[in-house]
């Protein structure tokens, strides 16, 4: 039973419930991935100015393929708010084998070119957004400062208590470290 890691795409702290995909500032959490996305989380920057996104993964992934989307708010406040990648990781070279999942990060800035990449690890995913805080949207909540949202398809579901790093749910902000703190974990039976 390969099991499948993806790590944080930066340095930043935790600003949500993963387990019940709720805000700490109360409410849900909104989905944007459409069927099969779940656990959304924020990771919120501690340094000013805006923060470079890399995408990391395990050793066991083989390849990425990535697709810009546009749909990370239901009545569009604009780019880069509104603007997702969805990377969907594969065990084979060149998006074969066996599909893990989907993870999306929301909120890029100059977000990658849709492509398929063998070379995961440390790739480009594009920047949080420069300005402090979200445009009024219909997104229940857009969290009050500079993040990355993240939400995950596996492909498998996961047996219970699995699936997320449990040490990043909650309201202590939590600090995620980036390319080695694990978010998502996903396995293949
Ligand atoms: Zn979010």
């Amino acid at each position: 039973m390969p099991w499948y890691y993806v790590y944080s795409p930066l340095s930043g702290y935790c600003t949500s419930r993963i387990s019940n995909q709720t805000y700490c500032s109360g409410g849900p959490h909104a989905i944007t991935g459409g069927s099969g996305f779940k656990l959304p989380l924020d990771l919120v920057i501690s340094s000013p100015g805006v923060q470079r996104l890399d995408f990391w993964g395990s050793s066991n992934i083989g390849s990425i393929r990535t697709t810009r989307r546009s749909n990370m708010c239901i009545v569009s406040p604009g780019t880069p708010w509104n603007d997702a990648v969805d990377v969907e990781m594969f065990t084979g070279p060149n998006a074969s084998g066996s599909y893990i999942g989907t993870v999306r990060f929301g909120h890029i800035d100059s977000p990658i070119q849709n492509n398929i990449y063998n070379s995961l690890n440390g790739q480009y995913i594009g920047w949080t957004p420069g300005e402090c805080t979200c445009r009024p949207c219909a997104c229940y909540d857009c969290y009050t400062a500079r993040h990355v949202h993240m939400e995950i398809r596996q492909s498998v579901t996961p047996p219970a208590g699995q699936g997320y790093n449990t040490g990043l749910d909650g309201c202590s902000n939590p600090w995620a470290y980036y390319s080695s703190t694990w978010v998502y974990e996903l396995y293949l039976p």
